[in-house]
């Protein structure tokens, strides 16, 4: 049997993968064991912000692996405490939690948020407010406070204690907080797997005025928009508000899974000895290459994906078969005329590899992608856009 034969008979059935195949790649291009070049522009789902077996990012993670690879969290080790440090110095938040991915750096912002209100106003203050078409991940508790049903069916009782108001509405978000006693509001600046929407600017203040009024924290998924997805470090940079609980995952790792929940002054002693952990968290090879990734975070970095972005937004919108384009930075949703899976198929084969939300072709392409790479990338898209 070749490798996807042996995947299709002995990995559960939980993916719909694409016919291909990736045996390596370098920076924005991925290449399948028969040689075939793809320009990637999902960067396995945001992950790796500085594409495939980009050179630094190996070096620092090579360098970790040979000095040691884990040591379990009864220790201390550099990479851990200097990437807690770079990310409180980067954002203003004073602690940090590791996990291993997105959906666990998210639990720990729920137990977080339980804990704040269960000492400041009793335990019956456990209500958090999410928001319709949201998305936190996969484990019952994430699953619950995700706002679509299609993932709750099948997986009947979830974790109790989540409400989903509306986006882009206060006054259903009002309304939440109003009819639940509620200790969080957590929320995407941009939805990601729900079709790639910003929400508004005033909205996002809105819950923030609220969650300061009521004592409510207010905590923002940054596992999709974070790390210079959105052209800032952090996709709230760009909404002028301060969250109490910011989590990230994906791209932080840039390839390795890292999960983070990070704490401002008001929730960084929420958590005590034993109220949290995770084996791996924090793993020194993991930590290397983020912290990589962080610094390499900068304002002329940022500027760029600003640009490429603007260049997205520019070429496309007012394409043939383009209904749309939505996101913000290298967050691109692409409404178009055609069904998104036949445009995405069509630009596999013409050697660009695209994802899709909802009903949507989406691109999370690396930070760095080569300007040429991508216009010849979205010239590819186009064509197909336009059949
Ligand atoms: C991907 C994603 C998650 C889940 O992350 P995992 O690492 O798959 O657990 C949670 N929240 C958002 C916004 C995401 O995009």
């Amino acid at each position: 049997m070749n490798n996807i034969e042996l995947d299709k008979n002995y990995v559960a059935n939980t993916y719909a993968r694409f016919p291909v195949e990736i045996s390596h790649g370098k920076g924005s291009l991925m290449y399948s064991p028969d040689g075939k070049e793809y320009i990637d522009l999902g960067s396995g789902i945001g992950v790796t912000a500085f594409g495939a077996a980009d050179e630094k990012w190996v070096e620092a993670v090579t360098a970790q692996l040979g000095k040691v690879q884990h040591t379990s969290n009864l220790y201390y080790t550099e990479p851990c405490a200097v990437l807690a440090k770079t990310l409180c110095e980067r954002t203003g938040m004073k602690k940090v939690f590791f996990a291993n991915s997105g959906a666990e750096a998210n639990e720990c912002a729920i137990k977080v948020a339980r804990k704040y209100a269960a000492d400041k106003k009793g335990k019956d203050y456990n209500v958090i407010v999410t928001l319709k078409n949201s998305f936190h991940g996969r484990t019952l508790t994430t699953l619950a406070a995700t706002g679509q049903d299609k993932f709750h069916e099948l997986f009947q009782p979830l974790t109790g204690g989540f409400v989903h108001a509306t986006a882009n509405d206060i006054e259903s978000v009002k309304t939440a907080v109003k009819d639940n006693k509620v200790c969080a509001i957590m929320i995407e600046c941009v939805q990601g797997e729900g079709g790639v929407i910003a929400l508004d600017k005033d909205f996002v203040q809105g819950i923030k005025e609220i969650c300061d009024k009521e004592d409510i924290l207010f905590v923002v998924d940054e596992v999709q928009t974070g790390n210079g997805r959105t052209g800032e470090l952090y996709a709230y940079m760009n909404y002028g508000v301060k969250p109490d609980v910011v989590t990230t995952a994906k791209g932080l790792g840039g390839g390795l899974p890292i999960g983070c929940c990070m704490m401002n002054d008001k929730t960084q002693n929420v958590l005590g000895f034993g109220d949290h952990g995770s084996t791996y968290g924090g793993n020194p090879v993991c930590a290397a290459g983020a912290i990589s990734v962080i610094d390499r975070i900068d304002a002329k970095l940022l500027d760029e994906v600003k640009a490429k972005s603007k260049y997205i937004f520019d070429t496309l919108s007012s394409a043939k078969g383009v209904v749309s384009v939505s996101g913000m930075g290298l967050m691109v949703g692409i409404k178009t005329e055609r069904a998104a899976k036949d445009v995405i198929a069509e630009c596999m084969d013409n050697g660009v590899l695209c994802l899709s939300a909802k009903d949507k072709v989406r691109l999370l392409p690396a930070l760095n992608i080569p300007m040429e790479t991508l216009k010849k990338a979205i010239e590819i898209i186009k064509t197909a856009c336009a059949k």
